[in-house]
């Protein structure tokens, strides 16, 4: 199985990396979202992600112009995926959304096109059905900023063929991406199995009152020789996405250690706009955190 063409279809925060760094590598693709305005604000995103992979990849600015020469855009669904080996799907992570994506997408898409969602929560088994193609459905997941956090998560469901899944390995190897398969479906993939626990361990010592963010921050960069402790990480991942978790998870439990933990994130920090490293301030101050200082760890 040979992926020549490729779509993606959602242009936002993950769906235009995506496409960006598949057509640094050499594929065609095509950007496809839900109107011509969205996909115009795409387009605008090419030079900021340019500057990027010059500064972090030394990207030339050869192969950049040939990037940009590789990638088209169509707001037209069954356009789009005309003649596409493998769909990468990034639309919103709305089970609602999806469905009616997968829907509409099995409808018009070439029986040889591959499909793969990019779902950070949901699993495949989901939607399996939806596609009217459930031996071609995989989720291949990718991190933010993937052209330095270049992992690639390929998960199957049960009914995925298996040289279906060797072929989206092969391909997120072809993009530059580290691929690691998961052999079973799993929520939160490899990654965020094993971040949320550790996240939310930090967040808990510190609304219990144990010991406070530096403190939790430094123990395990000592301990572990991390280059960045669960605080430093949340302020990267962002605080709505920390409370978003939590919510969910106080919400469903109504465990008390949670829910001070929402109204404490919820107050202390996105009331007052300290988002993470996105607004400047989180639980560290940036450009230039604390726990980068060279005598923090003492
Ligand atoms: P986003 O909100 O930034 O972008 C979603 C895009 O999808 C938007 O451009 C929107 O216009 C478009 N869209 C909406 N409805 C659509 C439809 N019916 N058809 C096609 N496009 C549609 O979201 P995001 O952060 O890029 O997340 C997209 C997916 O990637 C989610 O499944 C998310 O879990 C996953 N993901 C996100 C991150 C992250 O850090 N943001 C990391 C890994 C995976």
């Amino acid at each position: 199985m040979n992926f020549i063409k490729i779509t993606v279809a959602g242009s936002g925060v993950l769906g235009y990396q995506i496409a960006f760094q598949t057509a640094f590598h050499g594929f065609n693709v095509t950007v496809y979202d839900i109107n011509d305005e969205v996909l115009e604000r795409a387009k605008a995103k090419f030079n900021s992600l340019s500057d990027a992979f010059k500064a972090d990849l030394n990207a030339s600015q050869e192969q950049l112009e040939a990037t940009k020469s590789r990638l088209s855009y169509n707001s037209n669904l069954a356009e789009a995926v005309k003649d596409a080996d493998l769909l990468i799907e990034a639309v919103p992570e709305n089970p609602t959304i999806k469905i009616d994506f997968y829907q509409k997408l099995a409808k018009v898409a070439p029986e040889k096109t591959i499909f793969a969602t990019n779902s950070s929560t949901l699993l495949p088994s989901q939607f399996a059905d939806e596609t009217g193609r459930p031996e071609k459905f995989v989720a291949l997941h990718f991190a933010n900023e993937i052209w330095k956090h270049n992992t690639a998560e390929i998960m199957g469901h049960p009914g995925t063929a298996t040289p279906v899944f060797d072929a989206v390995v092969a391909f997120a190897k072809e993009i530059g991406m580290v691929a690691l398969p998961l052999y079973k479906e799993q929520p939160g993939y490899i990654v965020n199995s094993l971040l949320v626990p550790l996240l939310t361990a930090a967040t808990h010592l510190l609304v219990k009152g144990v010991s406070d963010v530096e403190t939790i921050d430094k123990t395990w960069m000592v301990a572990t020789g991390a280059p960045v402790g669960p605080f430093g990480i949340l302020d990267v991942v962002g605080i709505t996405t920390a409370y978003n978790i939590n919510k969910m998870a106080a919400d469903a439990t109504q465990d008390p250690t949670k829910i001070k933990t929402v109204a404490m994130l919820k107050e202390l920090y996105i009331d007052k706009g300290k988002l993470g490293v996105a607004t400047g301030e989180g639980f560290y101050k940036y450009p230039n955190p604390a726990y980068k200082e060279k005598d923090f760890l003492k």
